[in-house]
């Protein structure tokens, strides 16, 4: 099945009986069976709630009741995001055998929508990297090429979604991990505005970050489940949800629409990336947009703003693993204060150790004005900047990466290095803006570009309405090839 606009074929497929939601979800099951080994995007599979999921479907196609959009299609759900019963680790050691009491609330919107989950992706642990490989259930590789790594940190979702293992699944965002990996398996990511979703139930990483997200591999699939996810909630004071349901103009027009440009987000980029992008702005003016240029000098300051304040944040939050109230604990220990410090250093990996050292260190007295302080000053500066680019422009484009996916084992080698690939996506989460990526072309290994589309705040409608006309317009050239999978 040809992979644009998939949940609506999908959809009427089941609901004019072509097939069943139970032989849709058994031929899924097969597929993640047969191509999982491979991927590694999978690490807790279930087919067997996903099956009874379907046959509560099927019995409401026999009843003649009209389906949800959404209703008996196959889904997966990255592993930070809570499921009742169904193990929930983040990859992380830590987590080993925990199982939720409680769903998420994006989960539970699903949920009750009849979503058809079949299983928890892998991830780097606690969302922390970008090549999935600090999960601990190894890397996500990418359907493209599995000697190259899907991404990360949403690496399972992209992997299963590209290698169609799963319709469409959920990530998260603190810095780039739902674009990015997106971006690297050559199909669309959202990372909606801060506050748009709830994060009730979403293992925090560096709360005033986080955002979730869907993963599609197409611009129509990510609207529909944006639109289901992004409702205000009461267990998450910081949710808003959406000002409007994005799929009512998403085919709009999008003549006289301008589309800024900023030349700060070139520095660095790899030549065949900025080629890529800047044909998209060719389309964008065939299109009847207005390139607009804006300049945006304070992303200079990004990288070590995300990577002091999401270390603070995160140091804080991973504070309650301490071996009494979840997963894993130490075996041997003489008092309470050896069995935490023993469960914490042998449960944590090393980037997640890092991480908290870090954010400890720059929250310590002494060291909180001349950094932690200084960080949050910056952020409001970035904030300031976004919004006076956005004065003279509707969405600005930019490349999600500088680069295409790295090779296995290579991200390990350097972090800084690493760190340093995400500096074209942690300035959204800086800023609380909604971003996200969609294929653009590929590199001469036919690893896939993306193309990052930024927004001003909750203006959702805007994004996916540009994405989706770029996606109309170079379907032939760019989605066609975007279609491959292991198989
Ligand atoms: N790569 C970024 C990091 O390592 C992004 C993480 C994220 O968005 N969860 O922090």
């Amino acid at each position: 099945m040809e992979d644009y606009g998939k949940i609506k074929k999908l959809h009427d497929s089941l609901q004019k009986k072509e097939f069943s939601c139970e032989e849709l979800t058994k031929t899924y099951i097969g597929a993640i069976e047969a191509d999982n080994p491979a991927l590694n995007a999978y690490i807790h599979f279930t087919p067997e709630t996903a099956l009874a999921a379907a046959q509560e479907v099927d019995a409401k196609i026999a009843r003649g009741e009209t389906l949800d959009i959404l209703e008996g299609i196959p889904m997966t759900l990255k592993d930070n995001i809570s499921t009742t019963g169904i193990e929930t680790t983040c990859g992380s050691k830590i987590l080993e055998g925990y199982r939720p009491v409680f769903d998420a609330t994006v989960w539970e919107l699903l949920r009750s929508r009849g979503a058809v989950l079949l299983g928890k992706t892998n991830m780097d642990e606690f969302a922390m990297g970008s090549s999935n490989e600090t999960s601990i259930y190894g890397g996500a590789w990418n359907p493209h090429n599995t000697a190259h790594v899907a991404g990360g940190s949403s690496g399972g979702v992209a992997s299963a979604v590209a290698g169609n293992l799963a319709v469409y699944g959920l990530g998260t965002d603190t810095g780039g991990s739902i674009r990015q990996p997106a971006s690297f398996c050559g199909i669309v990511g959202l990372k909606p505005t801060y506050g748009a979703v709830s994060r009730y139930g979403v293992v925090a990483y560096a709360s005033s970050f986080d955002q979730v997200g869907p993963i599609a591999t197409n611009v129509e699939d990510t609207a529909l489940v944006y639109d289901a996810l992004a409702k205000q909630d009461p267990r998450d004071s910081t949710s808003r949800g959406a000002r409007e349901l994005v799929c009512d103009t998403l085919k709009k027009d999008i003549k006289g629409m301008r589309i800024g440009f900023a030349k700060q987000y070139f520095d660095g980029v790899r030549d065949e990336v900025r080629e890529a992008v800047e044909r998209s702005m060719q389309v964008y003016r065939e299109l009847g947009a207005e390139l607009v240029e804006v300049d945006l000098p304070q992303l200079s300051y990004a990288l070590p703003v995300y990577y002091i304040l999401s270390c603070a944040e995160a140091s804080s939050n991973l504070g309650r693993f301490d071996g009494i109230r979840y997963g894993y604990k130490a075996k041997n220990y003489s008092d309470v204060n050896e069995m935490i410090a023993k469960t914490r250093s042998e449960g944590f990996g090393k980037e997640v150790k890092r991480r908290i050292l870090l954010g400890t260190y720059v929250l310590s007295a002494g060291y909180y004005d001349a950094y932690y302080k200084k960080a949050q000053s910056l952020r409001g500066m970035l904030v300031q900047a976004f919004q006076s680019a956005f004065e003279r422009c509707d969405v600005i484009a930019a490349p999600t990466v500088p680069m295409t996916s790295f090779e296995r084992g290579k991200a390990a080698q350097n972090t800084v290095e690493t760190y340093l690939t995400d500096i074209c996506t942690v300035p959204i989460n800086i800023a609380g803006i909604p971003a996200l990526s969609l294929p653009c072309g590929f590199d001469q290994k036919g690893l896939p570009i993306g193309l990052q589309l930024i927004g001003n705040s909750f203006c959702e409608a805007t994004l996916l309405n540009a994405a989706y006309q770029f996606e109309q317009a170079t379907r032939e050239t760019v989605f066609r090839a975007a279609k491959m999978g292991v198989r």
